[in-house]
């Protein structure tokens, strides 16, 4: 069974290690340098990009980690994840940097600063078995997708309609949403079906 960390610095690490347990991954938070080393993916869980950002610079995890995505570790981020996921962002903070590696432009709290969490059904390619409950949190939305980049979810109704929020590029994954809270473990299925592709 394949290692995946999960980056522990701040956010909902808890349930993201728990549903990687049930799909029979070998779950590890991720914390210090040395616990990159001997993983086969690693997921960055939602929180708040701004705190993670700071966080992987003060714990020296930034330049091993963005080492390790540049060097082909999967990862999967959800939320605040896939902010650190993206090359590009907008209504960031003026000093916020991104781990990068997916060819997309994520706006921060896209769906509205206050009125901005909302559950929807989601239907996403790559994931069988009917629509995933899409639980968005002060959410991201994809902006702009470059032609690597795989959409493989959009928001299905409502204002924000039609409007990308979830990715694939590669061996990197991200959704706006959590699939963490709600107890459905296929997006991390698939995640762990991905990176066990590359290992
Ligand atoms: N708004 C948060 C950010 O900008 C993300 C929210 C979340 O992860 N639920 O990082």
């Amino acid at each position: 069974d394949p290692v995946i960390g999960v980056l522990a610095l701040q956010g909902d690490v808890r349930e993201h290690l728990s549903v990687l347990a049930a799909t029979g991954a070998l779950a590890r938070p991720v914390r210090r340098p040395a616990e990159l080393e001997g993983l086969q993916g690693i997921v960055l869980p939602g929180g708040e990009s701004t705190t993670i950002d700071k966080l992987s610079r003060i714990f020296e995890l930034r330049d091993p980690l963005v080492a390790a995505l540049r060097a082909g570790l999967p990862a999967y981020g959800s939320c605040a994840g896939m902010i650190m996921l993206a090359d590009r962002i907008l209504d960031g903070r003026s000093d916020q940097q991104t781990f990068g590696g997916l060819d997309i432009t994520v706006r921060r709290n896209a769906f509205g600063r206050q009125v901005a969490s909302f559950e929807e059904d989601l239907h996403l390619e790559g994931v069988p078995g009917g629509p995933v409950r899409a639980v968005f949190i002060r959410a991201p939305w994809v902006e702009e997708a470059g032609e690597s980049v795989e959409v493989i979810g959009r928001v299905e109704d409502g204002p924000a309609e039609g409007r990308i929020v979830a990715v694939r590029q590669g061996g990197l994954l991200a959704t706006s949403f959590h699939p963490e809270v709600t107890g459905d473990a296929r997006v991390h299925e698939l995640f762990v079906e991905m990176v066990r592709e590359r290992s």
